[in-house]
């Protein structure tokens, strides 16, 4: 008798505790896509990005664009970091969000928080499904920089366009009932806002502090595990302002290895958690193994 072949699986979600918090990673989808030049190495030979793939073990004409969505329980909230593509996109591979969500274990009505790191659609779309709350209960947190850029849509990119609206239809109905963070801003206390901008107007990230213990939220800062840690001043196409978004990938990477601290970043391989090693012409990104096991 022979097994039948089930096809591709893998994993959907995973927890950890960071002293006295949970930190659970939920997987939104993925994209299959051309890459990764473009969108990585905009300002590079095809020839240098296919040697980089080459030495990286990754093929040069196609790449996985991951999404994976972290929720922190630190005993007295529910905080959800985006809420990923929503499940309208599901045909495409990503939106399965609350799918995650429930194989791990929650429902939506018990998140607290919502914290939307910046407004670009894979981290927005499913604050809404089918035109409601997805989020009854929480209360939302937006950048207050990056929120008034994309009400205002004074100059919005023309490929940009589809984005804003998607904030107008997204976003700007939590306006009247939501926090607006800056540097330094307490989302609630052990999560901490640090501005990030550069990969959008107003892109934060986030310190998360739980009995000694350090987690950095950088999200975007990085788009792509190989590309931007690697090589942190290539041009990317995702990227609205391309020298800020140098700057700010370099300095997070550059504090991250220093400090030698546990980073996430929602576009990493998933889980989406691990390390930086500074090397001798960028960084290099570590996923964790079992550091993060012994609870
Ligand atoms: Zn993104």
């Amino acid at each position: 008798m022979s097994a039948p072949m089930l096809g591709f699986k893998r994993p959907n979600h995973w927890r950890f505790k960071l002293g006295a918090f949970e930190i659970i990673q939920l997987h939104d989808g993925q994209l299959h896509m051309p890459g990764p030049k473009p969108p990585f190495g905009t300002d590079q030979t095809p020839e240098t990005v296919a040697a980089h793939c080459a030495a990286n073990h990754i093929p040069s004409d196609k790449m996985e664009n991951s999404y994976t969505c972290t929720m922190i329980n630190t005993g007295k909230q529910l905080v959800l970091f985006d809420t990923g593509n929503g499940s309208a996109k599901q045909a495409g591979g990503q939106g399965f969000l609350l799918k995650a969500m429930a194989e791990a274990g929650y429902t939506p009505d018990q998140v607290d928080i919502v914290v939307t790191t910046h407004c670009h659609p894979d981290h927005f779309l499913g604050l809404m499904e089918g035109g409601q709350p997805t989020y009854k209960n929480a209360k939302t947190v937006f950048g207050e920089k990056e929120f008034a850029y994309w009400k205002k849509g004074d100059d919005v990119p023309d490929w940009r366009v589809p984005t804003r609206e998607g904030f107008l239809k997204n976003c700007l109905p939590f306006e009247d009932k939501s926090t607006f963070i800056k540097e330094g801003s307490s989302v609630t206390p052990g999560i901490t806002a640090v501005e990030a901008f550069g990969h959008s107007p107003g892109h934060m990230a986030f310190n998360i502090e739980s009995e000694g213990q350090r987690l950095y939220i950088w999200n975007d800062v990085t788009n792509h595990y190989v590309m931007s840690l690697q090589r942190p001043e290539w041009g990317v196409h995702f990227d609205h302002d391309k020298p800020a978004a140098i700057a700010t990938r370099k300095r997070t990477l550059d504090m991250v290895a220093h400090d030698k601290c546990l980073a996430i970043g929602f576009h990493m391989p998933f889980p989406a958690f691990g390390y930086v090693d500074k090397t001798a012409d960028g960084y290099r990104w570590v996923p964790a193994s079992y550091q993060m096991n012994f609870s």
